[in-house]
């Protein structure tokens, strides 16, 4: 199937159209059309190959919604017309304990990345949401619940998931007293689920300047990190921290806010961190831990979840030939709080 999409062909180029072909069904596949797509941090990265792991024509995106077009002879879930999405990840083994328990994400063989990953049957390499059509495995497609508002819902396919499943796994619920440290799309996600789930958020931010708009989302507290007094008010009162900030930063003031056995949760990829002081673990019982997006049976659960809740993420539209301005925008921190790409603009914008 022919399609078209945006791509970086060098870590220096900037997006821009690319024609290229999607597999032929096989009898498991889940043919796509896309109507939006979200902008997560990792498509810059990925396009820039910061991470030294890009193969070229990048095609990223991996916060997907659409609808279906055609479905594989075998497949059972999906029929054509349906509102689908997908997530980071469109494969796995399948056949390991953390397959077999729904942690795809930690699949003992790899999973397969949405974008950038060699396929397991054919080894091409796969090609993200910035383009016109997807296909993949029905295992790794999920249902767009029919309440969800289908132009906000793509990013939480990454962000949403990324921030749910910690909330899950360290068991939030009603009285959890939270913590969530950066407000971009992550955090943002995270304040609104935590508060979902009936716990109290408190937003951890180094200044002041956000407390407005941490409230507006809705949380309940604000702590400034630099405000040495407050922080110090503030030990020993959490259960969970979950820190979105997505670069290298200094995890020790945070470590003492946390009760007996609580936990701070980086869901960032910071790299090693150097000077951290381990004497709070120790005498506290604390925990620093990590968490990679989720399973997909949970990320249904949370599609599920933000219907019902009505939870969405705080989106700003635009069209597929403005994703280079928008780089350069998330670059600065300066989007409240994810880009969606109306993907309705691909075709007129060629
Ligand atoms: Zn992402
Ligand atoms: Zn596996």
């Amino acid at each position: 199937m022919k399609t078209i999409g945006y791509a970086a062909q060098t870590a220096q180029s900037r997006l821009a159209p690319l024609s290229f072909e999607r597999r032929a069904l096989r009898d498991n596949d889940v043919a796509i059309e896309i109507l939006y797509c979200g902008v997560c941090h990792s498509d810059l990265h990925m396009a820039r190959n910061d991470w030294n792991a890009s193969t070229y024509p990048v095609v990223p995106g991996h916060e997907i919604v659409g609808k279906v077009t055609a479905i594989g002879a075998e497949v059972s879930q999906y029929q054509v017309g349906e509102h689908v999405a997908v997530g980071c990840m469109v494969d796995s083994c399948q056949d390991c304990d953390s397959c077999h328990s729904g942690e795809e994400q930690y699949c003992r063989n790899g999973f397969t990345l949405t974008y950038g990953s060699p396929d397991r049957i054919d080894g091409s390499i796969t090609h993200g949401g910035y383009s016109k059509h997807i296909v993949v495995r029905e295992e790794f497609v999920l249902k767009v619940p029919e309440t969800l508002d289908l132009a906000r819902a793509a990013p939480l396919l990454c962000a949403g998931i990324t921030t749910y499943s910690p909330l899950r796994h360290w068991g939030v619920g009603p009285g959890s007293r939270v913590g969530v440290i950066g407000m971009g799309g992550l955090g943002h996600m995270a304040v609104k689920l935590a508060v979902a789930l009936g716990a109290h958020v408190t937003v951890i931010s180094t200044s002041a300047s956000k407390q407005a708009d941490a409230m507006s989302l809705g949380a309940d507290a604000f702590l400034v990190s630099k405000d040495a007094q407050a922080m110090t008010e503030a030990q020993s009162s959490f259960d969970l921290i979950i820190d979105t900030v997505p670069v290298k930063h200094d995890l020790t003031p945070y470590v003492p806010l946390l009760d007996l056995d609580a936990s701070l949760v980086l869901v960032g990829q910071l790299g090693p961190v150097d000077g951290t002081d381990t004497s709070p673990l120790v005498f506290g019982r604390r925990h620093i831990s990590g968490s990679l997006i989720g399973g997909i049976a949970e990320t249904q659960e949370m599609l599920d979840f933000c219907a019902r809740m009505n939870v969405l993420p705080e989106c700003e539209m635009i069209r597929m030939d403005q994703i280079n301005e928008a780089f350069e925008r998330m670059e600065r921190a300066d989007v409240r709080y994810r880009f969606v790409i109306d993907m309705a603009s691909l075709q007129a914008s060629q």
